[in-house]
């Protein structure tokens, strides 16, 4: 045969995924952790890989991991479940909670797997938009969720790609207001050193999204879990695919999730990082940075399409969201080491200079 009968007709409106990620000499624009996983790690990392059995299947729900991230958090293993990425988890959630004649509740400017996932299962989406300085329009979501016919919301806290975090009162009165499932997706919380965990036992309808790929280093290894009540829990696995979690990502998160406390002073150079650039980057005229809780942060500037281009042509790549919806001249900068950071902002100015 050299035809092929078409794909579902949806499929004809996807533009894949791509996450822009070029060669560049500062990669600044996947809000990854600069700096890899600590040698004395990586060591211990490559002897758990050498005692792998890749010859077997994995254990489906990685319950060593499980038990692991349960404890420390002072619950059971029923009460989290294990993705291949926070992207697997973002998905499953459509699957479970979603699909025809449901709908989602979205806060843009948000991560732009939500709606996809939402359009790929068939999802309707609700739309209650940020307002002009990216806040949460509280009330608005609160009147929104209380009309009955959302199945699912997700927030981000820190939101990518915006920064802040949200309160954990308005979340609260959100978890009041509506039996609907709230994510809230916290891949960026060791940076805001803040988390709704302590909400976690007192509402059902809570599930709150973690991952392995920004603070903890492994991006690479794709590893995201998620907390929630063990009925929760349980509509999760009927959903995911049996294995999604390899035997060598889970060896490996294991020994990183034991060592977490490593990764504490890179945080905190991190967090400080950020202030440093936000504070330098509000010296500049012209440019507008948001505050940001995040490891990233971002900017507003005239022509910031160009700039992303005079940017990555000296090597430093950027993420550019100056077309999408609401980001209008948006560039986001992730935060690297010092010397990336300090290379991007000597960079930038030095644009700036010339126009
Ligand atoms: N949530 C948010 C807000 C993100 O920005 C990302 C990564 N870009 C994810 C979830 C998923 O991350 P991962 O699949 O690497 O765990």
């Amino acid at each position: 045969m050299d035809t092929v009968r078409s794909s579902q007709p949806r499929l004809a409106n996807i533009v894949p995924y791509d996450p822009k990620y070029l060669p560049a000499d500062e990669y600044l624009s996947a809000n990854e952790n600069p700096r890899n996983v600590p040698e004395a790690l990586r060591q211990e990392i490559s002897e758990e890989i050498s005692a792998v059995a890749l010859n077997r299947y994995p254990d489906p729900l990685g319950n060593e991991l499980r038990d692991m991230i349960a404890q420390a958090n002072g619950l059971t293993r029923d009460w989290v479940i294990l993705g291949n990425g926070g992207d697997e988890l973002l998905f499953n959630i459509a699957l479970a909670w979603g699909g025809p004649g449901r709908t989602m509740l979205n806060v843009p400017p948000a991560f732009s797997v939500y709606e996809a996932n939402a359009y790929l299962t068939g999802t309707d989406v609700v739309n209650v938009a940020r307002t002009d300085t990216f806040d949460v329009d509280e009330d608005a979501v609160i009147n929104r969720v209380s009309q009955g016919d959302i199945d699912y919301v997700i927030l981000t806290s820190p939101n990518n790609p915006t920064g802040k975090v949200i309160s954990e009162d308005f979340v609260e009165r959100l978890l009041e207001a509506t039996d609907a499932l709230v994510m809230i997706d916290e891949a960026y919380s060791e940076f805001s050193r803040c988390t709704v965990l302590p909400l976690l036992k007192k509402h059902k309808n809570l599930v709150i999204l973690h991952t392995f790929s920004k603070a903890y280093s492994l991006a690479g290894v794709r590893l995201g879990y998620i907390f929630a009540h063990p009925e929760v829990i349980t509509e999760f696995i009927k959903v995911r695919q049996p294995y999604s979690v390899d035997a060598v990502s889970q060896a490996i998160a294991c020994v990183v999730y034991r060592n977490r406390a490593v990764f504490e002073q890179e945080i905190d150079e991190i967090i400080a990082e950020r202030d440093l650039l936000l504070e330098r980057l509000r010296s500049l005229d012209g440019v507008e940075a948001f505050d940001s809780d995040a490891n990233f942060v971002l900017v507003r500037l005239e022509g910031a399409d160009e700039i992303w281009q005079k940017l990555y042509d000296k090597g430093v790549l950027v993420r550019d969201f100056s077309h999408a919806p609401m980001l209008e001249n948006c560039l986001r900068v992730s935060i690297g080491t010092p010397e990336e950071n300090r290379i991007f902002f000597d960079t930038l100015k030095e644009i700036l200079q010339q126009r």
